[in-house]
């Protein structure tokens, strides 16, 4: 069987992973544009705060080591049109634009998605970035290091724009993020855990300007950016800016080879095949099934996509499991603070279709008795469906690192588990780790209360 995989990140990295697994005697090409493999984009805030010092190292694969595997890679390669019917592709060199044909039986997308530009004018100025991929990543190492930028603006403050905001002001620039929603980390905590965040930024010199949008960014003599406007009528100087305000499927060149929804994403079923049989699809340019739910919906992670790729792989030549339903569980730190969370929050609600219930719970992270230095105040929020009484979401945060319990709150997500499930599960106590009772016991317990 010859299988072609196209995309080399998360996706297609899992994919080709899983068919080297079920299919050792499968031939497999696997196909990138850009001249590097699987490289990580979770990992570059730690190569931008210097903790990793080779970009290349930011990466599960590389061309050797997979080709020692048998793998044919093909970098600098982009597949730019498919005949389905034929099992043929086109595919371009991209240095020389030189293309030639390639045939496969078995075709998986792990195409992915590219960071969305605002359509402002001034789009086009110099030193207005994105944050994703290795080339990004590499010119805002650069941009990180260079005096003569001081003030750096981030566009949207989502997980990206959190960890791009954190970096540049450890570097010691002045940064400002911008927000349409009134509140940083919109679709990741609610309020009781942004206020909080919100003064931590402020106190680390980075500036907030919420519920406002940017409306042109202007350029010098030199055609850089030189400061933003936003929708609000203010104006602040900006010698770099990044771009983190969502992104968009790298699928144009499919609409007519598989279906796609109206947002350009890749429909597929649960065994992640497209609309045609043997053209599979991964990653964040399909959906999701969200677990609480069971609705599809986008939820670009690396998680999801290697679980996806995984599917992929395994269902390749008959459709032997579905992919698992997903929780949305995510974590990042904001200075000081750890959070993680999962599920449906206030702040998601409407936007997912579920009416919730919650209960917020302000503790210690171990017994009162052991001492600040050792301990921490904890915030924990629960949130249910307040008639099957099915759990549907967490949020917790810490200076400490408690952030595992949420994956106790995603697979009870998963697994529909309600809150009398939660209210007396058994979980560990030692008071160098936590309380008698887990605080997910005391806000399951809270809950009951509320609702009985
Ligand atoms: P992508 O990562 O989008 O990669 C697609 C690949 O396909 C690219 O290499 C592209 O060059 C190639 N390609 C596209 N079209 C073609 C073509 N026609 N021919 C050949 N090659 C092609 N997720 C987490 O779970 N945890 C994290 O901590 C986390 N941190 C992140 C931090 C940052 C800064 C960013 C940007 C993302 C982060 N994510 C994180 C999200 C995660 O990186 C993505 O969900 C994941 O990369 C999606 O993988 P993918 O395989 O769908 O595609």
């Amino acid at each position: 069987m010859k299988v072609a995989v196209i995309g080399s990140s998360h996706g297609g990295y899992e994919a080709v992973r899983g068919v080297l697994h079920d299919f050792p005697d499968a031939q497999i090409d696997w196909y990138e544009k850009g001249d590097f493999v699987s490289f990580l984009s979770c990992g570059m805030e730690l190569y931008l705060q210097g903790v990793v010092k080779d970009v290349n190292s930011v990466s599960y694969a590389t061309v050797p080591g997979m080709e020692a595997k048998g793998v044919h890679v093909h970098i600098n390669s982009e597949v730019t049109a498919i005949d389905p019917d034929a099992h043929r592709m086109t595919v371009v060199e991209v240095q020389s634009g030189r293309d030639t044909t390639a045939e496969y039986d078995k075709l998986i997308l792990a195409v992915g998605a590219v960071p969305f530009k605002l359509p402002v004018p001034g789009k086009e100025l110099k030193n207005v970035y994105a944050m994703r991929g290795r080339d990004w990543a590499i010119k805002l190492k650069q941009a990180s290091v260079d005096p003569t930028i001081k003030n750096v603006t981030v566009v949207g403050s989502g997980y990206i724009g959190i960890e791009a905001a954190e970096s540049f002001a450890k570097a010691g620039m002045h940064v400002t993020i911008i927000d349409l929603n009134p509140t940083i980390l919109g679709t990741y905590l609610d309020s009781e855990f942004t206020d909080i965040l919100q003064d931590e930024l402020t106190a680390q010199n980075v500036e907030l300007r919420l519920s406002q949008s940017v409306k042109e960014y202007v350029g010098n003599d030199h055609g850089a950016v030189k400061s933003v406007i936003s929708t609000t009528g203010s104006t602040w100087p900006a010698d770099l800016v990044i771009e983190t305000a969502g992104i968009r499927p790298a699928t144009k060149w499919l609409a007519d080879v598989i279906d796609l929804d109206e947002h350009g994403m890749i429909k597929t079923n649960e065994y992640q095949q497209t609309s045609q049989p043997d053209i599979f699809a991964a990653g964040d340019a399909t959906e999701v099934e969200f677990a609480p739910t069971g609705k599809k919906q986008l939820i670009a992670l690396a998680t999801n996509a290697r679980r996806q790729g995984r599917s992929a792989a395994y269902n390749l030549e008959e459709q032997r499991r579905k992919t698992t339903a997903v929780s949305g569980s995510s974590a990042l730190h904001v200075f000081s603070y750890k959070f993680a969370s999962t599920g449906v929050k206030d702040v998601t609600a409407a936007t997912v279709g579920a009416k919730i219930e919650s209960v917020f719970l302000k503790d210690t992270v171990v017994p009162p008795f052991v001492p600040e230095s050792h301990n921490a105040p904890v915030y924990f929020k629960l949130s249910f469906d307040p008639e099957t009484r099915t759990i549907m979401g967490a949020q917790i945060m810490s200076t400490m690192d408690v952030t595992a319990n949420i994956n106790a709150i995603s697979l009870a997500l998963q697994q529909h588990l309600t809150i009398d499930d939660l209210a007396y599960a058994d979980f560990f106590f030692q008071p160098g780790f936590d309380r008698p009772w887990n605080i997910m016991n005391v806000a399951a317990q809270k809950a009951q209360d509320k609702l009985d």
